[in-house]
């Protein structure tokens, strides 16, 4: 029996990956542009991180990791805790009092796949680490709006909150909570099960007896006190340029239990149920959870097949793989070793080429070198090498013409660049 890939992962094939490669490359000049330096952290963490971190009654910890070794080490859902744990360990905070930090890496959760859900996917994201200020939100906004600008996405929005600190949450907490628990039988049995556990999470519903009860709810910009306000008014106003884009809501919440004050989603309307692009906010009390001194601190983090979607969905273009530059032919046996000779000198310098290697006729070479898109061919039988000479073709006109010489070749084809 053909064994198959695990439900919910993918394969990138070399076109596809070379796409992939393609954003990722474009991503990190836009990450390096703002000054954020890369991250790289193990596969897999210990349990106890994510537990600590992201909270044992979120989704993710109560039944999405991937645990192994009785319970020690989880493949990393996210990236947040791991960035953390590393900044910690490696007393990152000596280096500099601002650490701006990003990473591109699998994540792993084991959720229902569907379209734009997967168990492996892939996130880009960013974390800045220091900084209680406002700018420091604003960067972060500024920075997640210009990679997506950049990709040459335009359809979608930015939903933007705060969620106050931890104490003006708990007394919203408390009211949501009295005032859903009248509701307590008509709610769906997830908002059920999340009324004890995670009564915040309610906000993120899509059922729609749900959100007819969330309508009289109370609202969580009432539980904020004025400092907070004038916060988010900051933001605002430095997000000037943003503003056709962002839509302030209150009902924004996210899933982790580690964020404070600002929360925003990039959300878009091409890609079906699952719309987000990517999200972030502040969680300015992970790192103290975590062991280290106070340390505020906002990120985002974003899904980069929702990206390639969104992408499709909106026509972009995307470079396809770089062209062959010349496919040698070979006519007869003994050539083919000394073609392999040659093409090693042209690839020395850098010239992308191709030749055969299953014996084929020279017209089946031909046929070859047209599916590849080779850009010129040269067809190389005794008497070209022992003459040093070639006819080279162009294969977008047939032109050709004689060349003499390897070096001439070499030229040549440098020139075309
Ligand atoms: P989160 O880490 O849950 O805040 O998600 C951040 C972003 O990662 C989301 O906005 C999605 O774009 C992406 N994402 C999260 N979970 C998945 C998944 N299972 N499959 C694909 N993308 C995901």
């Amino acid at each position: 029996m053909q064994i198959q890939k695990p439900k919910g992962t993918y394969d990138l094939t070399p076109k596809e990956a070379f796409q992939r490669t393609y954003l990722e490359n474009f991503i990190r000049k836009v990450f390096d542009n703002y000054n954020y330096r890369e991250i790289r952290t193990p596969t897999f963490e210990n349990t106890k991180l994510f537990k600590r971190s992201i909270g044992e009654e979120t989704d993710i910890v109560s039944k999405e990791m991937y645990t192994f070794n009785d319970d020690e080490f989880t493949l990393k859902p996210e990236m947040t805790a791991p960035v953390i744990r590393a900044y910690i360990e490696n007393r990152m905070f000596n280096d500099a009092p601002l650490q701006k930090l990003y990473y591109i890496s699998n994540m792993y959760r084991r959720e229902r796949p569907q379209a734009g859900r997967y168990r492996e996917f892939s996130q880009f994201g960013a974390e800045s680490i220091g900084s209680a200020d406002v700018t420091a939100d604003a960067e972060m906004i500024f920075l997640a709006d210009a990679i997506l600008k950049g990709l040459g996405l335009k359809n979608y929005k930015i939903r933007l909150n705060t969620i106050g600190t931890i104490a003006e949450r708990s007394v919203f907490i408390d009211a949501l909570k009295a005032y859903l628990s009248d509701f307590s039988a008509e709610l769906s049995n997830d908002s059920k099960r999340r009324l004890e556990k995670n009564p915040l999470r309610i906000l993120d519903t899509k059922d729609p007896k749900d959100l007819r009860i969330l309508e009289n709810a109370p609202v969580l910009t009432d539980f904020l006190n004025d400092s907070t306000k004038v916060q988010f008014e900051k933001l605002l106003s430095i997000l000037k340029e943003l503003s056709d884009r962002i839509h302030v809501d209150s009902r924004l919440v996210r899933g982790f239990d580690y964020y404070t004050s600002t929360t925003f989603e990039f959300v878009t309307d091409t890609i079906g149920a699952q719309n987000a692009l990517l999200g972030g906010g502040r969680y300015d009390m992970l790192a103290e959870q975590l062991g280290a001194g106070q340390t505020p601190a906002i990120g985002f983090a974003a899904g980069m097949e929702r990206i390639e979607m969104a992408l499709k969905a909106e026509s972009v273009d995307i470079p396809k793989e770089t062209e062959i530059m010349l496919y040698i032919c070979s006519a007869g046996e003994s050539p083919r070793e000394r073609v392999l000779e040659i093409i090693n000198k042209l690839r020395a310098e850098g010239i992308k080429c191709e030749t055969d290697f299953l014996g084929r006729s020279v017209k089946s070479q031909m046929k070859d070198a047209n599916r590849m898109n080779a850009k010129y061919v040269i067809v190389l039988g005794e008497d070209e090498i022992n003459n040093d000479t070639a006819e080279l073709k162009r294969m977008s006109d047939g032109n050709t013409q004689k060349i003499s010489g390897l070096k001439q070749i070499i030229n040549y084809l440098k020139n075309e660049d």
